[in-house]
């Protein structure tokens, strides 16, 4: 993704770092110093490890059948809350790693894992998954905020790989754990992901305080001063009032946002995580896919979980990105190249994190292989053909998947 494709390339690795990306017959060919490394040899495209930019790994196997419910997003998120009660720290855990298993499976090295139970953190971090686990508050109002503050500090605290914050959205917090939450992750060197303007509903939550959610709301007796009121504006704009946009922040669906809210979110340097797959299936709406790639606003890829999406195959997500932007309109000869270049180098900008996402010399030996058609456009034929057609992943070095191996 720093550079052009190389056909018959080879990647060099020692230990887990990449030493150098070339032309096989180059990069340890006869005569060079590495000359007799050990080869393993691929058919297909040999991509950088990609970047999940939105997942929730807790949310795993168990919960699949959600993902076939037809439920749309507010009564889903009301059986997801129920359903929640009834998972011990074992079933989290071993939900968390089958979800894990899935990434590897499909060629994603690193991932923005949202935590909200706590056992995601071990998870990713015994499996290697780079990324952030962001500890996410939900259902806390002004009178909660202290228990929850406890429960933040706790997750934060667990061992484990990079921790960010997840203030989960405008419609489950009030503003002053909303902004709390921003000003704790900042104090700390913390990077942020909530989920932003994601449906119909929270659209109107956010701007009269009344529908579905203000309904939610009541249900789960929570006291929001939104309610009844909301703030006469979108949720983008919102977010931005309450400090909660900038270099340090990326945010989930960026569904119901206008050209407006994207030249905020532009001025603001956040990179959305755009997950069509779960946004179709909660029946939340569809991105402006062509616009902000029109508008070059920095995008990323994200599945969501599979309580929501049918898979945790980060290129299916693609795929459907790009069926999305040519019926908005797309037409420039790029698309499948940004949106490639979206799951790969634009997840490492949204984790922060600017060895994610490339094959470089010196960076991470992480990458995965795709078993497509290498006689056209590789971005094309990762785009259209990638799904499902992952035949090995490694991470720092070691091959974590391996499927359909030719000789
Ligand atoms: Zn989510």
């Amino acid at each position: 993704m720093v550079g052009e494709a190389i056909r018959d390339g080879a990647v060099l690795v020692e230990g887990d770092r990449v030493l150098e990306v070339g032309r096989a017959v180059e990069v340890g060919g006869a005569g060079s110093e590495y000359a007799d490394a050990k080869v393993r040899r691929h058919r297909g495209i040999l991509t950088p490890g990609l970047v999940n930019a939105h997942a929730h790994l807790e949310y795993g196997p168990p919960f699949a059948d959600l993902a076939t419910s037809g439920l749309p997003f507010t009564e889903w998120i009301v059986e997801l809350t129920a359903r929640r009660m009834r998972m011990s720290d074992a079933d989290w855990t071993e939900a968390a790693r089958g979800s894990a298993h899935q990434l590897l499976r499909t060629g994603t090295t690193a991932v923005a894992d949202i935590v909200t139970e706590g056992p995601g953190v071990g998870v990713t971090s015994a499996v290697g998954l780079r990324g952030v686990s962001y500890v996410e508050l939900a259902g806390v109002d002004d009178q909660r905020w202290d228990a929850g503050l406890q429960r933040l500090e706790r997750l934060l605290a667990l061992r484990g790989r990079a921790r960010g914050i997840s203030p989960h959205t405008l419609y489950t917090l009030s503003s002053k754990v909303f902004t709390e939450m921003v000003a704790l992750a900042r104090s700390r060197g913390m990077r942020l992901h909530p989920h932003l303007a994601e449906t119909a509903d929270e659209a109107e939550w956010v701007m009269s305080g009344t529908g579905r959610l203000a309904d939610f709301a009541s249900k789960f007796g929570l006291e929001f001063e939104l309610h009844g009121r909301g703030v006469g504006g979108t949720a983008v704009a919102h977010c931005a009032a309450l400090g909660g946009l900038g270099p340090d922040v990326h945010v989930a669906h960026g569904v119901h946002v206008d050209a407006a809210d994207r030249a905020i979110l532009r001025e603001h340097q956040t990179v959305v995580a755009l997950c069509p797959r779960s946004n179709e299936i909660l029946q939340a709406g569809t991105a402006p896919v062509a616009g902000y790639l029109a508008d070059a606003n920095p995008v990323a890829v994200g599945t969501d979980s599979l309580a929501s999406a049918p898979s945790l195959d980060l290129l299916a997500d693609v795929r459907r990105l790009r069926d999305i932007a040519r019926d908005q309109g797309y037409e420039d000869p790029d698309l499948a190249l940004r949106l490639v270049q979206a799951a790969t180098i634009g997840g490492a900008q949204a984790l922060g994190d600017g060895d994610l996402g490339r094959l470089a010399p010196g960076g991470p030996a992480d990458f995965a292989v795709f078993d497509v058609p290498t006689d056209q456009d590789p971005y094309e034929s990762l785009v259209e053909h990638g799904e499902g057609q992952c035949t090995a992943t490694v991470l720092a070095g070691r091959l974590v998947h391996r499927g359909r191996l030719t000789a």
